[in-house]
Parts: C-alpha cells; structure tokens; sequence
C-alpha cells in the first residue's frame, strides 16, 4: 500500500511538472516588457491566494535571488482599502475600485484565482483590461478568468491545494526569468573627459579628442571579462550652444572607434546636454542617464561599477547602487580596470562605495600597492564610513528608484 504523503507529494510534483512552459515563459515576458517601460505589476488574489498575490510582489519589490535594484510589484490586500470598500460598496468591487485607483496603461495586472472564477477578480482584470493594462492570471483548470487574461498559467488539475501548490512554484519560475533578464549584465559606468581622455574644455572639434593612449586595452580586458562598458558624460557645452550634435556625435564616433582598435567595446555613450541651470534628471550626479543604460542593457548596478574624477562622478555611481573607483592624483582608467577584473577574479567582498575615498589623495606608487593588497584580500575595507553605507538601500532610504 503507498504511504498517503508520498502519493500527495508525487500527485504535486505530477500536477506542477505538466503546467505549460511556454506560459509561465509568456508571463514573465509580459513582465519584462512593463518593467522596462516603467510600468507596475499589481496582484490580487483572495484568502491564500490573496497571501500568495503578497508572496510574488514582494519578490519584485524585494528580491528574488540576486541582489538588486526594487522592481513596482505592489499587492492590493491592504486591509483598509479592502475592508472600506467591502463596506461601503461591496466585496465583489474591492479589487475593481483599487484598479481604478491605481492602474495605468502598460501596467500588469497579475491575478490569482484557484476556481478562476473568484468574481472580485474577474471584475478587476476586466477593468484593467478596459484601461490599456495587461492581465496574467494564475487559475486550476476552469473558471472565467483566463478567457480574460492575455496571458493565462493554467495549473492543469481541480484539486484546490495542488492548483495554489502549482502557481507558487510557477510564479518563482517567473520571477528568475524577470529578474535575471533585467538585471543580468554587469558593467563598468564610465565618465569620459579626464577619465577616458584628456579634457579638452567644451571640445568643439573631434580633432581635438583623442583617448588616453592606454585606454583602448583596458577596455578590450573589460569586454573580454563580460564587462559592458557604458560612458556617461555630462556635455552642457551642448545646451551652452558651443558646439551641435553633430559635433558631439562626431567625437564620440571617434571614441568608439579607437575603442575599438584593441578589440574592445563602448556598449553604450549616454550623454546630459543640458545646462546645469536646467534642473534636468540626467546631469551628474543625478542618475537619469544610469536609468536609462541600466534598463537598455539589462544592468545590475549592484554588480557593477563607476569611474569617474569627480565628486559628481562618486555621487552618480554611488546613488546607481556601483561600486566606485576614483581616477586622478596619478591613478588611471588602467588602474580602475586592474581592480575591477583583479577583485571579480579573487572573489573579493567589494565595498560598494567608499573605497576611493579611502585612497583618494595617496601617492600614486602606495596607491597602486592599496590596490593590489585590496584585491587579495578577503574584505576591504573592514568598517565603512558612515557617509558611504555598504547598502544602497541604506543610502536611499526607503528604496530605490528604479525608473525616473
Ligand atoms: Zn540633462
């Protein structure tokens, strides 16, 4: 006679090792696009499900399994808005009403229902679909909700433990395909003038520019260690009117190109034209132009890195989640890139910022010894200075802001 647990364990596993892949595949897609729009996901589901709909949003406002940027997952079990509107309206509106309030074109509405027919959720994927807004249901296999949803998990049994059984282990699946599509590369953020090239103030000619000689090699490392390598340079000269676009696009051109000649690769030029007067989002140390290359190639900040010569540059990097890297005083671009490969190849616990703080201001011969001494060791530095917390979330304090 078989044991009783180990049929229900073996009747699970059967149940979620027949739901179809190419739908939790689809979900996550959908998922992935909203994101890199800017736009929310937003759960529901009533009783278990309703726990199971807090369970999945926190897994994008929190994290999954690798340490990075919050994603908008938010969850409408909040006992007030429930309760009031349950109330004062009715029960089958407590999800309608808060979608509603809450949804946007582009955004997901991510829904949980085991019968699939759980009225207070129908009514809210219908309404986000009238407002421009994708569904993705997670049901058994019945019910109304998944003729409404574009993208519908179907847990191919009836059995109510074994249908919630099977979205939470689908719903995982979805997260890690999220998670590791937005944030799967590293890179090296990068400032230009000073850093890259020798600053020629407001360069009007791209005859003028030309990269330090042993650039172009240290780049060609970073691209062979799976490094994207991405510039970011404030040109106000631009909104100045002391050269066009043309020009810049011109210099950059050349940059690119004389990267190029070693066999590595500028994966992306962000550039700020705007004066600092403006008050835009993207100037250093504002982060707008980290956004942006974060959300086009798919970058962990966290596992990344800026360099730069300036405070801005610290600043941008820090708040992006990077660990930073100061050039100047006699430490160079080279030297950034012997640290950053040096420490990935010995698995050192990098700060995430401080360290060029720490070394700032030292000859450059006992800088380069502190380099080479941090990348053997196992933790650099032992405490970090109040003003530059391990943690970004601890910078930022409540979190951090994925899309300006
Ligand atoms: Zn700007």
């Amino acid at each position: 006679m078989t044991d009783p647990i180990s049929s229900e364990l073996s009747e699970s596993a059967g149940v979620i090792s027949r739901i179809d892949p190419s739908s939790v595949r689809a979900a996550a897609d959908v998922l992935i696009e909203a994101f890199r729009r800017g736009n929310q996901a937003i759960f529901m589901g009533n009783g278990g499900s309703s726990a199971d709909a807090q369970h999945i949003a926190a897994e994008f406002s929190g994290r999954y399994l690798i340490d990075r940027p919050a994603l908008p997952g938010v969850c409408l079990s909040n006992i007030a808005p429930v309760t009031a509107i349950g109330n004062d309206y009715s029960y089958d509106l407590v999800f309608k009403r808060q979608i509603e309030a809450f949804c946007r074109e582009g955004d997901v509405a991510v829904c949980y229902s085991t019968s699939g027919n759980s009225k207070n959720v129908v009514l809210a994927a219908e309404e986000a679909k009238a407002r421009g807004a994708k569904v993705i249901s997670f049901t058994g296999d019945c019910g109304r909700l998944k003729e409404v949803a574009d993208v519908a998990v179907v847990i191919p049994t009836r059995s109510t433990p074994r249908v919630q059984e099977g979205y939470l282990c689908a719903s995982h699946i979805m997260c890690g395909i999220v998670e590791s599509a937005l944030f799967g590369s590293r890179a090296v953020f990068v400032d230009r003038d000073d850093t890259l090239a020798p600053n020629v103030p407001y360069c009007s000619d791209p005859a003028l520019f030309d990269l330090y000689g042993d650039v172009p090699e240290a780049i060609a490392r970073l691209t062979a260690a799976g490094y994207k390598v991405i510039v970011v340079t404030n040109q106000s000269g631009l909104g100045r009117g002391y050269f066009t676009m043309g020009t810049l696009d011109a210099i950059h051109s050349k940059m690119v190109s004389q990267a190029e000649s070693a066999g590595g690769r500028i994966d992306g030029v962000y550039f700020c034209p705007h004066r600092p007067d403006e008050g835009c989002g993207c100037r250093k140390p504002r982060i707008g132009m980290g956004l942006r290359a974060v959300r086009d190639h798919g970058v962990n900040p966290y596992r990344s890195f800026m360099v730069g010569d300036s405070d801005a540059d610290m600043e941008f990097g820090r708040r992006l989640g990077c660990s930073v890297f100061r050039v100047g005083g006699g430490a160079t671009f080279t030297d950034a890139v012997d640290f950053i490969l040096g420490a990935r190849r010995r698995r050192v616990l990098l700060p995430r910022v401080g360290f060029c703080q720490l070394i700032n201001g030292l000859p450059s011969d006992v800088r380069r010894l502190w380099i080479s001494q941090a990348a053997t060791r196992r933790s650099f530095p032992p405490e970090p200075s109040k003003e530059c917390p391990r943690r970004p979330s601890a910078v930022l304090g409540t979190g951090f802001p994925f899309w300006p």
